[in-house]
């Protein structure tokens, strides 16, 4: 499988060359030239297939002779070694819970699947790689986490002192291995300078094999859409129509989701359900779309104005919307109206949902007709994640998984460096 810009379609890239150049040179996103079919034979025997195997039938199609069989084989198995279960929560309604990774976030996934795949090329070309990596908070523990002991893989991790909650403080900063966290006294902005500086800088290039793991990677969208199938199988059998709604903030996850289908996978229709933030939905409305500054919410891992999947659904659909709105509504909810979601199916069902997977609920019950349809919402991240939120409306106290508490006990190791670049620089050529 070869790739293309979303920029220029006239240059094309291998699976290789796009996982390790992240964005191209152009600044466009990766995107395969053609989406590859799944045959009638894989979807006989889909509902027989772990969730490994189908991850490795699947990305077989996208990575091509790039890594080896026996290479890809043990790449899927690792990376999906937790359980991905579709949960009944109320009358054909049900959930994927996605959150049962080491960080308890999808996000998991697609980080944990780059992370090997830039391993397997650091080990072809024999040259350790050095990932450098800003975060806000969140994003960062699993990118970081995906890297954890892979072998041939440096991560450096800059985050903003004072700037992340406790909790990711020591997720980001307990890790140990081949992760370092750089302390940076400065903004997330000036982690994402450094960054960027640090790619653009010769001396550095001559010495090490710098590469970003930022969220746009071709490695982190593809695993995404495992998932789906994997959740459409454990429906089976039903003779009724399946619908997704994804809570969406980049949309990277509805993305993955609509590669299956386009894959052959027999979905009938998505939910883009968003908070706030809610260009996309607008743009399924009206067939404008009009990027925004972002407005903080709740379910803020959601709170995306300008969402940089974009591109890649309209390449999809070849900007056609009206072939878009065919299969993806658009749904958009108050943070009001989230609390509310989050009380109510406690209440009905014993069931706590996070944020994000609460406004993926209500994208469902919008839309969903149980006569003849069958619907799943993912759940993209542990309610504990977002306990304080979750815990005010429920009065309820939500137990945090031993894994995620665990790096509250170890200590923290982190190095404290200006937002001065030569201080960064040098940090980087003595290491
Ligand atoms: C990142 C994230 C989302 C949004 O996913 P996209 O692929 O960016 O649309 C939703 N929920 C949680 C918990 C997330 O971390």
């Amino acid at each position: 499988m070869k790739y293309f810009s979303t920029n220029n379609k006239d240059i094309r890239y291998s699976f290789k060359e796009a996982v390790i150049k992240g964005l191209a040179p152009d600044n466009g996103l990766f995107f395969p030239v053609s989406i590859p079919k799944l045959d009638d034979e894989f979807f006989q025997r889909l509902t027989e297939l772990s969730l490994p195997e189908i991850g490795y039938e699947v990305a077989k199609l996208f990575v091509g002779d790039d890594i080896s069989d026996s290479d890809l084989k043990k790449i899927t198995k690792e990376v999906l070694n937790f359980p991905i279960p579709v949960v009944p929560i109320e009358d054909g309604v049900n959930t994927l819970e996605l959150f049962h990774g080491p960080t308890c976030a999808f996000k998991d996934v697609g980080a944990r699947f780059m992370s090997r795949c830039l391993s397997a090329f650091a080990k072809q070309d024999q040259e350790e790689v050095t990932i450098l990596v800003a975060t806000s908070g969140d994003t960062g523990s699993a990118v970081a986490n995906g890297f954890l002991g892979v072998e041939g893989v440096k991560v450096i991790i800059l985050y903003p002192a004072g700037k992340v909650s406790k909790i990711q403080e020591q997720q980001l900063t307990t890790m140990g291995q081949n992760i370092t966290a750089l302390e940076v006294d400065g903004t997330f902005d000036d982690c994402q300078a450094l960054v960027k500086t640090a790619f653009g800088d010769a001396d550095l290039n001559a010495e090490l094999s710098l590469t970003s793991a930022n969220s746009i990677n071709i490695a982190r969208l593809l695993p995404q859409s495992f998932y789906y199938f994997y959740a459409w199988a454990q429906l089976q059998p039903t003779d009724k129509k399946v619908v997704f709604s994804v809570p969406s903030g980049n949309y990277g996850n509805l993305t993955g989701g609509l590669l299956a289908k386009q894959m052959g996978l027999p979905i009938d229709s998505f939910i883009a359900s968003a908070n706030i933030n809610k260009v996309v939905p607008d743009y399924l409305s009206s067939g404008k779309y009009e990027p925004k500054a972002s407005v903080q919410t709740i379910s803020n891992a959601m709170d995306v104005g300008a969402p940089s999947n974009f591109a890649r659904m309209m390449e999809l659909y070849q900007e056609k919307h009206f072939d878009i709105i065919k299969d993806v509504k658009g749904a958009w909810f108050s943070d009001k109206e989230t609390q509310e979601a989050i009380a109510d199916v406690y209440s009905r069902n014993k069931y706590i949902l996070d944020p994000h997977g609460a406004v993926g609920y209500l994208g469902l019950k919008r839309y969903l007709n149980t006569e003849d349809e069958v619907g799943v919402f993912l759940e993209t991240a542990h309610p504990a994640k977002f306990k304080d939120t979750v815990e005010k409306v429920l009065n309820i106290e939500i137990r945090v998984p031993d894994y995620l508490q665990e790096c509250l006990g170890k200590e923290k190791k982190s190095i404290l460096i200006s937002k001065d670049f030569s201080e960064f620089k040098s940090f980087l050529l003595l290491k």
